[in-house]
């Protein structure tokens, strides 16, 4: 079985996206510790950038990462036009298998649109030194669309769930 490492993207000093009453590093935080629970329920083999509202460091992040661990980091995308909606991953070719199936998964629990796997260059974060060790940027939802927000809300534990079921069956294949 594969080791699981799962962060939340940006840190206690950088709160990321922001729509003026969430920010993506607490949504993120929060999430983390979702998906950390039902995989240590399942006895899964996990590391994470923190416990509780610690959020550790990119680099600290990127440090967690060792060959053949399956690595995801979860982030909120933003964007000006508050219409924008889905979920996307951004990965190497290798990974795109795997970010396909998380954005199916998180696409059917809230119903939004599938953006579906991308590479490294496609997102608005310019920080992708984690996609450079081997691991996937998972773009929940736009943090900027208040219909996306208020479904990852209302089903967070859903996704959480979700998202840590395709993680284990990627991690025993
Ligand atoms: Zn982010």
């Amino acid at each position: 079985m594969s080791t699981i490492v799962i962060t939340a993207g940006h840190s206690n000093v950088d709160p990321g996206a922001t729509n003026g009453v969430v920010t993506e590093a607490h949504i993120v935080t929060d999430f983390r510790n979702m998906v950390a629970h039902y995989l240590r329920q399942a006895a899964a083999d996990i590391r994470t950038d923190g416990e509780g509202n610690e959020n550790l460091s990119l680099n600290a992040a990127i440090k967690l990462i060792k060959p053949r661990h399956i690595a995801v980091e979860f982030h909120c995308n933003a964007f000006t036009n508050p219409s924008a909606t889905g979920v996307e991953t951004l990965s190497q070719d290798k990974d795109k298998a795997l970010g396909a199936k998380l954005c199916e998964a998180v696409a059917n629990v809230l119903g939004i649109v599938n953006r579906g796997a991308k590479g490294e260059g496609s997102g608005q974060h310019s920080r992708l030194g984690y996609v450079r060790a081997g691991g996937i940027i998972l773009e929940l939802f736009f943090i900027s669309n208040p219909d996306d927000l208020r479904r990852y809300l209302d089903k967070k534990w859903l996704v959480a769930r979700e998202v840590a079921n395709v993680l284990m069956v990627a991690a025993d294949a």
